[in-house]
């Protein structure tokens, strides 16, 4: 396993992820399971950003203050099933900025086709979070990477909820340099490019679509 990804395993997030792979599972409970986890997963994602200084005022006495600047994050959420995952990280982080890529597989060669790509301006000031469920075949985490790539952020990081081992070694190949952080890594894929065990079909699972 490349030392770059991070599993965040804590007894938490595990329990809550065995809730999402349950199959009887309900569209309410694993809509509030991903914003749950994702929120769990935007404390460790954001362990080393730096804070600066600020002057406040306590009840007793003035005093220089750490801050996290929220504006200078941004969520990039791959759509649709990103948005799960978005929803929970902006719970913690209000003041965050958004990022959207739109991307689909193509089912017969599992290659990511772009269709929709919104940042927002002056990326070179701001880390960049990918967000994105599934890191299944890995084709639509390294297409997304590769373009926030152009867009020059300070730094960029990849989160999802589940990894299977092929698209942890693709992400790698192509981003080296960019850390995944999921809560487990599974066992395979299967011929349909769905993670086993898994949890499904991320987007059906959070829109109640399938
Ligand atoms: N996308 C999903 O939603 N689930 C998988 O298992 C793989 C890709």
């Amino acid at each position: 396993m490349p030392s770059d990804v991070h599993v965040i395993d804590h007894p938490l997030i595990t329990h809550k992820l065995t809730l999402m792979r349950t199959k009887d599972t309900s569209t309410t409970q694993f809509r509030a399971l991903v914003q749950e986890v994702s929120m769990l997963l935007a404390y460790e994602v954001t362990r080393d950003f730096t804070l600066s200084s600020r002057s406040i005022e306590t009840p007793l006495e003035p005093m220089e203050a750490s801050v996290l600047d929220g504006k200078k994050i941004v969520f990039i959420s791959i759509l649709r099933a990103g948005n799960g995952i978005l929803d929970g990280m902006l719970r913690i982080i209000p003041s965050a900025r958004v990022g959207h890529i739109g991307l689909y597989r193509d089912p017969k060669t599992l290659v990511a086709v772009e269709y929709y790509f919104k940042m927002p301006a002056n990326m070179e000031i701001r880390d960049a979070v990918v967000i994105d469920p599934m890191l299944a075949t890995g084709n639509s985490a390294v297409a997304a990477v590769e373009r926030v790539k152009q867009t020059n952020p300070r730094s960029i990081k990849f989160v999802c909820l589940l990894a299977a081992p092929e698209g942890i070694e693709t992400f790698h190949k192509h981003h080296p340099d960019v850390p995944v952080y999921t809560t487990a890594v599974d066992r395979q894929l299967n011929e349909k490019g769905y993670i086993l065990p898994g949890l499904g079909d991320a987007g059906d699972r959070i829109y109640g679509t399938r």
